[in-house]
């Protein structure tokens, strides 16, 4: 069905689109749906449905490779797969060119957002969101619910390896997630403060997953990726598969951040006095003009609050960056 069980080189060379094949293996149901899009339903009942996904952004090539070497050892028969499992990459034809997209960020599209929009981005964030509702509903009643949708990013980071945890509307956040995040080598957590239009928000907020937005370092090309700093999260994502187990690791290494607040492009003239090679989460001391415009400025409120995701090119009125604080585990409601 899929020559060398190589899911991404054929969704490479097929970025667009697939005819739909469905093939019969001992251990489980293997169907291709789309081009990039697999799901393995295996013959005995699973307790858990996980979601991969990697190549929302299509430069973003270190958990396509990752993501592309489980399934092909389930393929090869070398990893069982005791999960309902769906496969998903995103955004091949952006990965062609080596890009994060080619018409629209995919990851604001999500949560219906994509139907106010053109293109093929919106076209397979439909399909996408469609996908994922499919095979949760498809799953028994009881199955757990995981999505973990894999990234890497273009900024440095003080951790390099963190997850945002969507904004969970008052729902417990999951002590056993926090634990399997630790076990997977994520060095931070940002609890994310408001609804979005990311995937891993659409997977939480719609069909009650555990669902997170995984970054696992810096882009590089495909080829180009230093797998060797992955293998914590490989070893719990195979162990999950085969055992349908979350390793989970309490150490209390890994930070958590909350939101405190938002930064906002009031101005053209608004600048972010931080330097080019800004790391996310570098920290600050109170009393620091972090930004400031004809109409604004903001100081930082107390020692040690960070910036994530800073960005000043962008139009007015958006958003040019969050600031965060960190909190103990403790002080968190979990489950
Ligand atoms: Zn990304």
């Amino acid at each position: 069905m899929i020559k060398q069980h190589d899911l991404l080189a054929f969704s490479l060379a097929n970025p667009t689109h697939a005819e739909k094949k469905v093939e019969d293996y001992e251990f489980a149901e293997v169907s291709l749906l789309e081009t990039g899009i697999v799901t393995i339903e295996p013959k005995q009942k699973a307790q858990i449905s996980l979601v991969l996904s990697a190549g929302i952004h299509g430069n973003e090539t270190a958990p396509m490779e990752m993501a592309n070497d489980i399934l092909k050892d389930i393929l090869d028969e070398k990893l069982a797969c005791s999960v309902r499992l769906l496969v998903i990459f995103g955004n091949l034809p952006a990965a062609n060119i080596g890009k994060r997209f080619t018409q629209v960020n995919m990851n604001r599209l999500f949560s219906g957002a994509w139907q106010k929009e053109e293109g093929f981005e919106a076209q397979r964030a439909g399909l996408i969101e469609k996908t994922i509702a499919d095979f949760f509903n498809e799953g028994p009643d009881s199955a757990q619910r995981i999505h973990y949708d894999l990234h890497t990013a273009i900024r440095g980071s003080k951790y390099p390896k963190f997850v945002v945890y969507p904004y969970l509307h008052e729902r417990p956040y999951s002590a056993e997630q926090i634990g399997f995040l630790e076990a997977s080598g994520i060095e931070a957590v940002l609890l994310s403060h408001q609804s979005t239009t990311t995937l891993s928000y659409f997977s939480s907020e719609q069909h009650n997953a555990s669902a997170f937005t995984v970054e696992l370092g810096q882009v590089a090309p495909f080829g180009e990726n230093d797998h060797s700093k992955l293998t914590a999260i490989r070893h719990t994502l195979r162990t999950l598969i085969k055992d349908e187990k979350l390793i989970g690791s309490h150490d209390g290494n890994m930070k958590i951040f909350q939101v405190i607040d938002g930064l906002n492009k009031d101005a053209d003239d608004y600048q972010l006095n931080i330097d080019a090679d800004f790391e996310n989460f570098t920290s600050f001391d109170a009393g620091f003009k972090l930004t400031q415009s004809q109409l604004s400025e903001y100081l930082v409120k107390q020692d040690g609050d960070a910036l994530v995701f800073p960005n000043a090119k962008i139009p007015v009125g958006q958003r040019a960056g969050l600031m965060v604080r960190e909190v103990a585990l403790s002080s968190l409601e979990l489950n």
